[in-house]
């Protein structure tokens, strides 16, 4: 051990007692590692006293808040801070396996980041709230519930895009009117779905194939519907 042991913790990695070890760190493992107990864990109960064969000549223990009394200050999201960092929801998470750690760190980082820290506020809607993650969680935090909290309350404090704001409320208009649909014309359509879903690294280079009519009104004729 160093003569000098300088510990830095969350603020939300406190346990009420030490006997809650015999849950948590047979969880944390089972879920991180697939094994019983783990064998990165150890138990300091302070510096080095007079008949200690070893242990540091100080302790210190740094709690870090960064950011998560702003979590806490959330009634639904706190729940995210109880989260044991075990990694499973990372492990069954389809955009964490598509995008990389460095574009989407987790789906609960997708929870407490966006709320620590406020550039990071497109995590949260960077998901697909399959609900994998939910299903894995040890600990049953509703991670899919709390980004869709953290949507609402971001579009609540007006912080989302202008434009993606107008595109949703056209695209809400046109989606509940069948007129407003067909009265683009089919090229028209296949032109909209071509530029709205264009490979940005040019994987996809078959333009979107279409039919000359749309189901709607093949449907109709088929069926005879006025
Ligand atoms: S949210 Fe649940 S599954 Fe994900 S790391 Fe935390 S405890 Fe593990």
């Amino acid at each position: 051990m160093p003569k000098t042991h300088i510990v830095l913790a969350g603020i939300d990695k406190m346990l009420p007692a030490l006997s809650d070890l015999d849950v948590f760190l047979p969880l944390l493992s089972t879920y991180g590692t697939g094994q019983t107990l783990a064998t990165y864990n150890n138990i300091i109960s302070g510096p080095k006293q007079a008949d200690d064969l070893d242990g540091p000549e100080e302790l210190y223990i740094i709690l870090l808040d960064n950011g998560r009394s702003d979590v806490l200050a959330h009634d639904q999201q706190r729940q995210a801070l109880s989260c044991i960092k075990c990694g499973a929801c990372q492990t069954v998470c389809p955009i964490y396996h598509t995008a990389g750690v460095s574009d989407f760190p987790s789906p609960i980082a997708a929870v407490t980041l966006p709320l620590q820290h406020a550039e990071m506020q497109h995590l949260s809607h960077t998901s697909t709230l399959c609900g994998s993650c939910k299903d894995v969680c040890p600990v049953k935090i509703d991670i899919p519930r709390l980004l869709l909290q953290n949507r609402k309350l971001f579009v609540d404090k007006g912080l989302v895009n202008r434009t993606e704001k107008w595109f949703y409320y056209a695209w809400k208009k046109a989606m509940l009117k069948r007129e407003i649909m067909s009265w683009t014309g089919i090229s028209a359509r296949k032109h909209i779905l071509d530029s709205l879903f264009k490979s940005k690294d040019g994987l996809r280079k078959m333009p979107i194939q279409s039919k000359e009519k749309p189901f709607n009104e093949w449907y109709r004729e088929k069926m005879n519907y006025k």
